[in-house]
């Protein structure tokens, strides 16, 4: 029984290993088969078992395995292709860039500009041939650049460093001063590399060579505040000295402005070399009478300008303007001659933060103008007085501008009397004004303004019109013929074609020349001699008669008289006025008479105010006097009536 059943067991195991050899071990020896026979022979192969079991649906499944592996094959095939291709082209780029590599190192080693890397603490690692030429080193990876520059350059040159942290690129100009390089300026750019996580890693340099660039930059510069007549400095020279001075916080300083008065005279009778001579001369006096802190400059012309600094300015300023006024009492040696010059001196102080520049040099300027009016050869201090009297002034000329559009001037008429006779000889015209706000104002004051600003031109012509139309006037309406003394200023006499206009309008009003005396101001004839006598020459061949005015003020020499083509001559009235009081001015007035006559030139006593001058005068054998005694100016109509009065009691006498 147990045999029995262990014989069915082996036959039934017998049997299902004989199903299984032939159902499963044959089968998977087959796809085994397959399987090495895919990947031997064929790529694109299959794996063929039949049947319909795990074992074909593996062998199934192994087919879409190796599908997708053929797939995957073609892609990698065709990207290997890919891949030969971009290698040879990345080749061919690199050798390209290799090749334009070697030529910009070529280019960068010959290039003019120094050129090199450094690290961030300013370490050369590589520079090319010129930067070495530059520093005249020529192993400088590995060196610092600061131990080649001077100790500014270094300080700019750490600030140019922190400054790359921020910025791209950063110029900045370094002054070597090693031993090796000398002196020398490079203009620097400084690109920085690196990022924001990392920071600054290095540092590209650029670097040229400017030493003789600048040098002639700077010599231009000197030039430019240089005066090349004195070699002072100039306008622009002080003008930078100054605000330089106003913006160090609790700096004074004093301006002394000097302007030498006679210099136009000098230059104009003795030619330009002797003007430039002296010029040189009175520049080297200045010189060596100031001390270190004074600088000098000169601001064109005769005028030059000091600029005191340190302490107590306003004291060291007057005792230099002091010492200035002695200098110039002596005369000047011009090499083969001398010259004598007086200056006028302005001084105003100034102190940064409050003063500006330009205020400064017109309180200065105010002041200077203030010592010319105190009579010259002196010096004034600027104060606030000056101030109300500068605002006075261009008050007036800003009226002044407008003076004759309005009608706000107006002429009366000085009768000059003939001492014997008492009969009027002529009249003096005399310029009035009627400002609009200030009411009447005095020739005295108004005539100097216009003559300096120019405005004395038409001002003058128009007073020539209308006192010719007033000679008409008389002529035609009472027939009386009377002589026209005109008043005329230096501005006027010099000014262009005056000669044509004065004939012109004595056409135009068809008056007799011989009817009009022009009177010209000693004074005036004096600053240029030459160039009056020749303009009196031109006018006196037009008929007119020529007066010389206010005689006596002007210290000429007496011989001058004869030089000039004048008729009369009028005495000052300061003469006049102290007449029989004071011995010398009677001495005067005579010893002017007697010359007078000997150059057959009529005299006249201006200023006549009591019957004692009058007779004094007439003694000492003045024929003409005028003054407050005969009659005083009066406008035309009050003219007419006088003249007539005097007619008649003429008549009636
Ligand atoms: P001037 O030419 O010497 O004129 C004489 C001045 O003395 C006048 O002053 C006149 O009014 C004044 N006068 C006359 N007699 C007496 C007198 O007895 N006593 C006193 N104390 N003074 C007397 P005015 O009119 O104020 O003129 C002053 C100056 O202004 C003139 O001096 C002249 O230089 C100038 N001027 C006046 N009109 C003109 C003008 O039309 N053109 C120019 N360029 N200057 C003028
Ligand atoms: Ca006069
Ligand atoms: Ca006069």
């Amino acid at each position: 029984m147990v045999l029995a059943q262990a014989a069915v067991f082996l036959s039934t195991l017998l049997a299902m290993s004989f199903l299984i050899g032939r159902l499963v071990v044959n089968r998977l020896e087959q796809m085994n088969f397959e399987i090495r026979k895919v990947g031997r022979e064929t790529r694109d192969g299959r794996v063929t078992v039949e049947g319909d079991d795990e074992i074909s649906e593996l062998s199934s499944q192994i087919n879409e395995m190796l599908m997708a592996v053929a797939v995957s094959a073609s892609e990698i095939e065709s990207q290997r292709e890919e891949l030969v291709y971009i290698n040879e082209s990345l080749e061919q780029v690199v050798r390209e860039r290799t090749n334009s590599l070697e030529q910009m190192n070529s280019v960068l080693q010959h290039a003019l500009d120094g050129i090199g890397e450094l690290t961030s603490e300013g370490q050369f690692l590589q520079v090319n041939a010129t930067l070495g030429n530059l520093l005249d080193d020529e192993d400088l990876p590995g060196k610092y650049f600061e131990d080649w520059l001077s100790d500014e350059s270094k300080i700019l040159w750490h600030q140019a460093i922190i400054r790359l942290n921020y910025d791209y690129r950063v110029e900045v100009e370094l002054v070597l001063n090693s031993k090796a390089s000398g002196h020398q300026e490079l203009q620097c750019v400084l690109i920085g590399i690196g990022n924001e996580c990392i920071g600054l890693e290095t540092i590209h340099i650029f670097a040229k060579d400017v030493t003789s660039h600048r040098q002639t930059q700077r010599d231009m510069e000197n030039q430019i505040r240089r005066d090349s007549l004195t070699g002072l400095g100039n306008r622009t020279f002080l003008n930078e000295r100054l605000e330089h001075y106003l913006q160090v916080q609790g700096s004074t300083v004093a301006i002394v402005f000097v302007d030498l008065d006679n210099f136009k005279l000098i230059n104009d009778s003795r030619g330009h070399k002797v003007g430039d001579l002296l010029l040189r001369s009175v520049a080297e006096l200045m010189t060596c009478a100031a001390d270190d802190s004074i600088e000098i400059a000169r601001m064109g012309g005769d005028e030059f300008t000091l600029l005191v600094t340190g302490k107590d300015v306003l004291n060291r300023a007057e005792a230099f303007a002091i010492k200035l006024q002695k200098i110039f009492v002596d005369p000047i040696d011009l090499i083969d001659s001398y010259a004598f010059v007086s200056c006028s001196i302005g001084i105003a102080r100034g102190e940064a933060g409050v003063t500006s520049a330009v205020d400064l040099m017109r309180d200065a300027d105010t002041a200077m103008y203030q010592a010319k009016t105190n009579g010259k050869a002196g010096y004034a201090i600027y104060d606030d007085a000056m101030n109300k009297m500068v605002h006075d002034r261009l008050h007036l000329e800003e009226g002044l501008r407008t003076a004759l559009d309005n009608e706000e001037m107006f002429l009366v008429y000085q009768p000059l009397i003939d001492l014997k006779t008492r009969e009027v000889i002529g009249v003096e015209a005399l310029l009035r004004w009627v400002h609009p706000e200030l009411g009447l104002i005095s020739p005295v004051r108004f005539i100097p303004v216009a003559e300096e600003t120019g405005l004395i031109v038409p001002i003058g012509a128009w007073v020539i019109e209308e006192a010719l139309r007033a000679v008409k006037l008389l002529e035609m309406e009472y027939g009386l013929s009377l002589q026209m003394n005109i008043n005329l200023s230096q501005r006027q006499l010099t000014s262009p074609s005056i000669c044509e206009f004065i004939q012109e309008k004595l056409k135009e009003n068809s008056v007799d020349p011989s009817t009009i005396t022009l009177e010209v101001t000693e004074s005036m004839a004096m600053e240029d001699i030459d160039g009056t006598i020749e303009i009196l020459y031109r006018l006196k061949s037009g008929g007119v008669g020529l007066a010389i005015d206010d005689f006596g003020t002007g210290f000429s020499s007496l011989s001058y008289l004869q030089k000039l083509p004048i008729d009369k001559v009028k005495i000052d009235r300061a003469f006049v006025q102290y007449l029989g009081e004071d011995e010398r001015h009677t001495d005067v007035i005579e010893a002017i008479i007697k010359l007078c006559d000997a150059l057959d030139l009529i005299v006249v006593a201006e200023g006549v105010e009591n019957s004692d001058q009058s007779e004094l005068l007439q003694n000492l054998g003045c024929p003409i006097g005028q003054g407050y005694l005969f009659a005083k100016p009066m406008n035309l109509r009050a003219l007419e009536t006088f003249l007539l009065e005097k007619i008649q009691s003429t008549q009636a006498a």
